[in-house]
C-alpha cells in the first residue's frame, strides 16, 4: 500500500463548503490515499484585512504540499481585493489550465451530445497580469503581455495533453488579425511547436469566428489552446453548452504545483440549502486523483459518478422532467455517488485512468532565445493634451524634436490624425507621437530620448508614458499606425 499523499484543501465560501464536504466524503470512501491540511482563504480572510484572500500559513501548506483542492470563494464586492485565484496561479506557476467540457447526453440535456472538448487556457499572462494606469482625464489602460516562454509552456503542454490522452487535434485560438504581436506570437509559437507533434493535427482560428463556430458545433473541436481571457471566457461557454457550468472541473497545472477546483463560483444565492451540484469539484478532484498518481481511485470515484448521472439521480440544475428520476440535494447526490462504488456506466463511456502524466512528461522544454539583434530606432511619447487641433500639435512637436530625432507621426486612440489626419476622427485627450532617427534607418541611444523629454517638460507638455521602438534583427517590433 502506497504512502498517504498530503493535499492542502480550503472548504471555501457560499456553497464551497457543502460540495467540498461531498467530495471529500466520496473520494474518501473510495479510498483516495490522502492526509487533509485545512487551510481557510476567501471572503472570512479578505474581511480580516488580507487584501490576497490567503494567510501566510495557507501559502505555507501549499509550499509543503504542492497540491491544492479548493472550493470556490467570493471576492467581497468593492476595490482593494486581490482575486485569490489570479494570486495563486502566478505566485505558484500555474501555467496551464485545464478544463473538460463534456456531453452527458440524452442524461443531461444538451444541444450538443457528442460534445467532447478540452480547453487549455493560458494562466499567468495576458490582460490577467491586472496592469492598469489611469493616464487622463478620459483614459485608463491595460497592458496585454504575452511572452515567448509562457506561450510555449502552454502550447507544449496542450500537445503532450493530447498526446497522453488520445486526443487526435489542438485547436490554436487567437486574433492575430488585430493584436499582431502579442496574439501574433502565441499564433507563431504554437506553429513551431506543432512541427514537433506530426501525429497530432493542428489548426488555428481566429477567436470571434472561432468560438461562434464551437458554440454550434463543438464536434469540430478536440483540444483547443488559448491566452488567458478568452479561454475564460470560452471555457464558460463550453461547460454551458455541454450541459451546466456545474458540471466543470478545472486542474490548474505548474511545475512544482498544481492546484484543482470546479469552473463554477460560490454561487451565494444557493448557499447553505443543500441544493448545489458538487460535480465540478468532484471532477476536479478526480483530475488531483490522476495528478497525485492514484489512477484506480480517479477511476473508480468518476465512474461511479456516470453512473449516477445515467440513473437520472440529478440535483436541481440539471434536472429535466422526464429524464431526470429524482431530484436530489447536494449530500443525497454524494451518498448517491458513493452507493455506486464500483459500478460503471452502461450506456455513457467508462474511464480508465492509467498513470500520473503530469508531474512528469509534461514539464515543457522552453527553448533559449536566439542572439537577436535589438537597435533602438525611435520613440514613442504619450501626452495628456486637451488644448488644440492635431495639426496644432504637429506644429509645436516638430519643433521640439531635436538631437537626431524627428515627428514622424501623431495618433489619438491608433488613428493616425497628422501629418494628414481627417476632421472626422474623434479625438480623446490622449495622443501618441511619434520620433524616429532623423537619418531613416539609423538606431539612436537612450541620451536622446532623454534631451527629448527635456524639451517636451520646458514646452509645457504633460508627458505620461513613452515606449521605445526597436527593431529586432532589423525588422520593425512595434505596431504601425491605422490610417498609415
Ligand atoms: P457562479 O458560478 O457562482 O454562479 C453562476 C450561476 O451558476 C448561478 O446561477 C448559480 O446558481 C449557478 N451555479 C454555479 N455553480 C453551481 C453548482 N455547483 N450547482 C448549481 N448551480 C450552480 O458565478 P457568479 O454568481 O458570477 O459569482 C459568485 C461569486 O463566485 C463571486 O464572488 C465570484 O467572484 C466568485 N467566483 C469564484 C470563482 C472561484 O473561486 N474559482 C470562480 C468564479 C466566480
Amino acid at each position: 500500500m502506497s504512502k498517504n499523499v498530503p493535499v492542502t484543501v480550503a472548504r471555501g465560501d457560499g456553497i464551497g463548503p457543502e460540495i467540498m464536504d461531498a467530495t471529500l466524503r466520496i473520494i474518501e470512501a473510495a479510498g483516495a490515499r490522502i492526509d487533509i491540511e485545512e487551510v481557510e482563504v476567501g471572503e472570512k480572510v479578505y474581511l480580516r484585512g488580507i487584501s490576497a484572500g490567503i494567510e501566510q500559513s495557507a501559502w505555507e501548506s501549499l509550499r509543503r504540499t504542492k497540491v491544492f483542492l479548493k472550493a470556490p470563494i467570493t471576492t467581497p464586492q468593492g476595490g482593494g481585493y486581490k482575486s485569490l485565484n489570479v494570486t495563486t496561479r502566478v505566485m505558484f506557476g500555474l501555467y496551464a489550465n485545464v478544463r473538460p467540457c463534456v456531453s452527458y447526453y440524452p442524461f443531461v440535456d444538451t444541444k450538443h451530445p457528442t460534445m467532447d472538448v478540452v480547453i487549455m487556457r493560458e494562466n499567468e499572462e495576458d490582460l490577467y497580469t491586472g496592469i492598469e494606469y489611469r493616464q487622463t482625464h478620459d483614459m485608463v489602460e491595460s497592458l496585454k503581455l504575452i511572452s515567448r516562454p509562457g506561450s510555449e509552456k502552454i502550447v507544449r503542454y496542450a500537445f503532450e495533453y493530447a498526446r497522453s490522452h488520445n486526443r487526435k487535434k489542438v485547436t490554436c485560438f487567437m486574433k492575430d488579425n488585430i493584436m499582431k504581436l502579442t496574439d501574433g506570437l502565441f499564433h507563431k509559437v504554437f506553429n513551431e511547436i506543432a512541427n514537433d507533434y506530426p501525429d497530432i493535427e493542428n489548426e488555428a482560428w481566429i477567436v470571434d469566428i472561432g468560438s461562434a463556430k464551437l458554440a454550434d458545433t463543438p464536434e469540430a473541436f478536440d483540444v483547443i489552446v488559448l491566452p488567458n481571457l478568452y479561454g475564460d471566457i470560452l471555457s464558460d461557454i463550453a461547460a454551458q453548452v455541454a450541459g451546466s457550468v456545474g458540471l466543470a472541473g478545472s486542474a490548474n497545472i505548474g511545475d512544482r504545483c498544481a492546484m484543482f477546483e470546479a469552473i463554477h463560483g460560490s454561487a451565494p444565492r444557493r448557499a447553505g440549502q443543500n441544493l448545489a451540484n458538487p460535480s465540478g469539484l468532484l471532477l476536479g478532484a478526480v483530475m488531483m486523483l490522476v495528478h497525485i498518481d492514484q489512477p484506480d481511485i480517479a477511476t473508480s470515484v468518476h465512474n461511479a459518478w456516470l453512473r449516477t448521472v445515467e440513473d437520472g439521480i440529478h440535483t436541481y440544475d440539471i434536472y429535466k422532467e422526464g429524464v431526470s428520476t429524482q431530484r436530489v440535494g447536494t449530500r443525497e447526490f454524494a451518498d448517491a455517488v458513493i452507493a455506486r462504488l464500483g459500478q460503471v456506466p452502461g450506456q455513457l463511456k467508462p474511464v480508465s485512468y492509467t498513470s500520473a502524466p503530469h508531474h512528469t512528461s509534461y514539464t515543457p522544454t522552453v527553448s533559449t532565445p536566439s542572439a537577436e539583434q535589438k537597435d533602438l530606432v525611435g520613440v514613442d511619447v504619450f501626452l495628456d493634451w486637451h488644448s488644440g487641433t492635431p495639426d496644432e500639435l504637429g506644429e509645436k512637436f516638430r519643433q521640439v524634436g531635436s538631437n537626431g530625432l524627428e515627428l514622424t507621426m501623431i495618433t489619438n486612440r491608433g488613428a493616425k490624425v497628422w501629418p494628414g489626419g481627417m476632421p472626422e476622427t474623434f479625438t480623446t485627450d490622449h495622443w501618441r507621437c511619434r520620433f524616429m532617427a532623423h537619418t531613416r534607418g539609423a538606431t539612436i541611444d537612450h541620451s536622446q530620448i532623454i534631451h527629448l523629454l527635456e524639451r517636451i517638460d520646458t514646452a509645457g507638455y504633460d508627458f505620461i508614458k513613452i515606449e521605445n521602438l526597436y527593431n529586432f534583427d532589423g525588422k520593425a517590433s512595434y505596431s504601425t499606425i491605422q490610417g498609415e
